[in-house]
């Protein structure tokens, strides 16, 4: 999942001191589990905004709204119908960096801001705790790394580590919190039997599959819609 946390609240209220009719939008899958967008979070910042600028004599109208998910036409569809019929001035999103930049591209004139920082792809390892685990590099190689990765979880992202700042099992850069990947990696590969495939260098990685190669898509030609891009010429 997409990891992300809630931007401060005057800044949040910093950017829409200028708009008369704000609408807050929620997204129901990532944010909502890390509880950083959800429908609660959209309903709390509302709340918190229309207090807010009550108090400070300022009349604006705060709306809020949740679809499932940002980053998917169909569920983004009634947000933008409704951006337009009730005549929002702008759109304060909850969703991770995708729902913000899908947002923006489909809303016009219309400004769409940040209301969450996006942090990281990983996963709650413990009740109210969630930690990295992937870098979305575009060519896995866990599979010489015992399903462990070392680019996420590696403070230096080495492919052929320990560092000589691991002290025992702990990474140099936050002892207190960071175990060193290669340490669990270590220990991964050897309670797989694998211990000796450590012995082999892993081999340099072409990094134009990760973001270092440009902008990245994904097609899936048997359901790629050829209708779509006249779809979205026929709403603007
Ligand atoms: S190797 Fe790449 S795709 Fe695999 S977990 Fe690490 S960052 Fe993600
Ligand atoms: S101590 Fe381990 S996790 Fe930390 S940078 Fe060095 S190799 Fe990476």
């Amino acid at each position: 999942m997409i990891v992300a946390d809630q931007k401060p609240f005057e800044q949040i209220k910093g950017f829409v001191e200028d708009y008369e009719k704000i609408l807050v939008v929620g997204c129901g899958t990532c944010v909502t589990v890390c509880l950083s967008g959800g429908d609660a979070e959209a309903k709390l910042l509302t709340s918190g905004l229309n207090i807010a600028f009550k108090r400070e004599g300022k009349n604006k109208i705060i709306l809020e709204d949740t679809v499932q998910r940002q980053c998917d036409e169909e569920f983004v569809l009634p947000i933008l119908d409704r951006v337009k019929q009730e005549e929002i001035d702008a759109v304060i999103t909850l969703a991770c960096g995708v729902g913000v930049n899908f947002l923006a591209d489909r809303l016009g004139n219309i400004p769409v801001f940040p209301g969450v920082d996006t942090t990281f792809y990983g996963a709650a390892v413990e009740q109210g705790m969630w930690a990295e685990m992937c870098a979305g590099c575009g060519n896995c190689i866990t599979q010489y790394t015992g399903g462990i990765c070392p680019i996420a979880r590696c403070s230096k992202h080495l492919f052929n580590g320990p560092c000589g700042g691991a002290e025992n099992g702990k990474c140099e850069v936050d002892p207190e919190n960071i175990d060193c990947v290669w340490t669990l990696i270590y220990k991964r590969m050897k309670a797989l039997g694998r211990l000796q495939d450590m012995q082999n260098i892993i081999p340099m990685k072409d990094w134009r599959t990760a973001a270092d190669g440009g902008v990245r898509r994904t097609v899936r030609e048997h359901i790629f819609r050829l209708d779509y891009k006249k779809q979205q010429q026929e709403r603007k």
